[in-house]
C-alpha cells in the first residue's frame, strides 16, 4: 500500500481529534501558569519564585525560575532533527510520559463514558513494551491484546475486527524485546483501518539505529498518527528523563491541556538541546559502534551450544532463546552481569535478552558465558 501524498487540511485533523478526545479534554482550559500567561517583561513577580538562586551550591543558571512549559530551543532543536514542524513536537519525561498522557487524554473512564458506562480501551500487540498496559490499568482503561503473529508481525485480522473498539492502538517498531522492525505496509494498513476511529501509536523509542524505518515521514498524511520518540536509548541521556511526542498540531494541543505544568526542568532542556545539536555527531558515532557491537554478540550468540533461537534485532539489545535460559541468567548474576529474563513474556519461553553496552560490558558479559559453558562440560 502506498501513502497518500496529499497534505492533510486543517478541518480534517481537527474533525478527527474533536471526536477521539476525552469530552472533559475538549472543553478544558489549561492551568495558566505565570509561564504561560505572561511572557517577555524583565521583573518577575509573577510566579512567587525566589529572586536568585546564588547562594545555592550548584551552580546553574535560572534554577530560580520556572521552565517555560515547552522550552522553544528544545522544541526547535527535536523538530530540526526529527524533520517536523514546532507545533508537532511535545516535549515529556521520557517517551513513558507520552504513554500515560496520550492514556489520558483520550481514553474515557467508564463513569464518564456515555457509550453504556465501558472505559475505552487501547490495543497491544504482545510480546511488546510492558508500559501501554501499565499506564492502561493506572487510568482503568479496557486493554484489548492481540498478540504478534508467529513472524513477529500486526495481526491484520484482529486489527480488522476491532477497528470501532479502541481509541489507541500501540506499536512498537523496532519491537521491544523482540528487536526488529513492524512492516511498514502493515502499519499503514494499520493507519488506514482506523483513521476514523483511533489514533495509532508508533513507538520509535530505537529508530536511531535503524531510521530508514521511521513512520515520520507519513506525520503529513495521517491525522490518527502519532510517534513516541527518546533520549534515553540512542542519545544515551536515561537519566535525563526527556522523550518527544510528535503528531498533528491538534493532537499535541489536546496532550497539553494534561501534562504537567513544567514538565521539563531547566538543566533537562539544556542538555537536552546540547544532545540536539552540538552533539548529534556524536550520536551518530555512537549507534555505528553500537550497531558492529551487535553483530559481534550476534555471531557469539550463534557459536553457542545451547542456543534455540536467536531474533533479529536492529536495535541495541538481542533477544535470544535457551535450552537452560534460567541456568544461564543466574550464572550470569553470580559474575555480577545483569541481563533481562523475558520468559514471562507471551509466546518468549526461555527468552533473555542483553543489551550491546559498552565494549568491556560486553567482554564481561561474553566472559561469563564461557565460564558458564565450560562449567556445564566439566559437570560442576
Ligand atoms: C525505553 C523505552 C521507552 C521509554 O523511554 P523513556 O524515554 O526512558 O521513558 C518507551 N518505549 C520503548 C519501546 C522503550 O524501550
Amino acid at each position: 500500500m502506498v501513502a497518500s501524498s496529499k497534505t492533510l487540511t486543517n478541518n480534517e485533523t481537527d474533525d478527527l481529534v474533536n471526536a477521539l478526545v476525552r469530552k472533559d479534554v475538549l472543553n478544558m482550559v489549561p492551568y495558566q501558569s505565570a509561564r504561560r500567561e505572561q511572557s517577555g517583561g524583565s521583573c518577575w513577580l509573577n510566579a512567587n519564585e525566589a529572586g536568585n538562586s546564588n547562594d545555592l551550591s550548584v551552580n546553574l543558571q535560572n534554577l530560580n525560575r520556572y521552565p517555560d512549559f515547552q522550552p522553544q530551543q528544545l522544541i526547535s532543536a527535536y523538530a530540526d532533527y526529527a524533520g517536523v514542524d514546532n507545533n508537532q513536537v511535545l516535549a515529556t519525561r521520557g517517551a513513558d510520559e507520552g504513554i500515560e498522557v496520550l492514556i489520558r487524554t483520550f481514553c474515557e473512564t467508564a463513569s464518564n463514558n456515555k457509550n453504556a458506562g465501558n472505559s475505552d480501551s487501547i490495543i497491544i500487540c504482545p510480546p511488546t513494551y510492558g508500559m501501554y498496559a501499565i499506564s492502561a490499568k493506572g487510568h482503568a482503561a479496557n486493554i484489548i491484546t492481540l498478540p504478534l503473529t508467529n513472524d513477529l508481525q500486526l495481526d491484520l485480522d484482529g486489527l480488522t475486527a476491532n477497528k470501532d473498539n479502541a481509541k489507541i492502538v500501540f506499536i512498537c517498531s523496532p519491537n521491544n524485546p523482540t528487536g526488529d522492525v513492524i512492516k511498514r505496509d502493515d502499519i499503514i494498513s494499520t493507519l488506514e483501518l482506523f483513521k476514523n476511529s483511533a489514533l495509532v501509536v508508533v513507538d520509535e523509542a530505537y529508530i536511531e539505529f535503524c531510521p530508514e524505518f521511521s513512520t515520520v515521514t507519513l506525520l503529513n498524511d495521517y491525522p490518527n498518527l502519532v510517534i513516541l520518540r527518546t533520549l534515553s536509548k540512542a542519545f544515551a541521556l536515561a537519566g535525563l528523563r526527556c522523550g518527544f511526542t510528535l503528531a498533528s498540531h491538534n493532537i499535541i494541543e489536546m496532550m497539553a491541556k494534561i501534562i504537567a505544568p513544567y514538565p521539563i526542568s531547566n538543566p533537562v532542556s539544556a542538555i537536552a538541546s546540547q544532545a540536539l545539536t552540538a552533539d548529534l555527531a556524536l550520536m551518530q558515532q555512537r549507534v555505528d559502534s553500537t550497531n558492529q557491537l551487535n553483530q559481534h554478540i550476534a555471531s557469539f550468540l550463534d557459536a553457542q551450544p545451547w542456543l534455540v533461537k536467536r531474533f533479529s534485532s536492529k536495535t541495541n539489545y538481542i533477544l535470544f532463546q535457551a535450552d537452560n535460559a534460567q541456568q544461564i541468567f543466574a550464572a550470569l548474576v553470580e559474575h555480577g552481569v545483569l541481563i533481562r529474563n523475558q520468559s514471562s513474556q507471551l509466546g518468549l519461553n526461555n527468552c533473555l535478552r542483553v543489551s550491546i553496552g559498552s565494549i568491556e560490558e560486553l567482554e564481561l558479559f561474553k566472559n561469563a558465558v564461557n565460564n558458564f559453558n565450560s562449567n556445564q562440560q566439566s559437570g560442576s
